[in-house]
């Protein structure tokens, strides 16, 4: 969606609401594409006595996989997202202002960037994921492996060592 936006910037006062369903399936994160289902955009572009100012909710949902087990994990987020949009820069801070020199934006562009930046790089298909075995590749959630006793007591041990070093000291 391009919203117009020059008779917005003309009027204080002026507001502009926006709802729609964004694409973005074809968005790389990491080594997928986690958006598989459309992006609900609803938000509002307001000129608050010469300030015009883009605030929209994105409601989503993140088809990953698991940072330690690597199983499917699909998660329902939404974030908020708020602009001050300009026609031209006066001397500031490029990167916190968006730039609309012909009094459009590329509403669909912006919320793709958003979300990349916001999207969570790890994520776990629970809080506490036993993940998988480096050794043998078993996911731990689901069952154990003889590796795994062996990876306990060998934390024991490192725990008696360390002990065994404060005491030296
Ligand atoms: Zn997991
Ligand atoms: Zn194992």
């Amino acid at each position: 969606m391009v919203l117009q936006l020059k008779d917005l910037f003309d009027r204080a006062g002026e507001k502009q609401s926006f709802e729609y369903d964004l694409d973005l399936s074809h968005l790389r994160h990491g080594a997928g594409h986690p958006l598989v289902k459309p992006v609900h955009i609803i938000g509002t572009v307001e000129n608050r006595t010469g300030i015009v100012t883009l605030g929209y909710l994105a409601t989503f949902t993140l088809n990953t996989l698991c940072d330690r087990c690597l199983t499917p994990v699909e998660r329902d987020l939404s974030m908020n997202f708020e602009h001050i949009l300009v026609h031209e820069l006066a001397g500031e801070d490029e990167e916190e202002f968006i730039v609309c020199g012909d009094y459009t934006l590329d509403l669909d562009e912006l919320v793709a960037m958003d979300i990349l930046l916001e999207l969570p790089t790890r994520i776990l298909c629970r809080e506490d994921c036993k993940g998988l075995c480096p050794k043998c590749g078993t996911n731990l959630n689901e069952s154990t492996c003889n590796c795994s006793q062996e990876k306990e007591v060998d934390s024991r041990l490192s725990v008696l060592l360390t002990l065994l070093d404060e005491n030296e000291d």
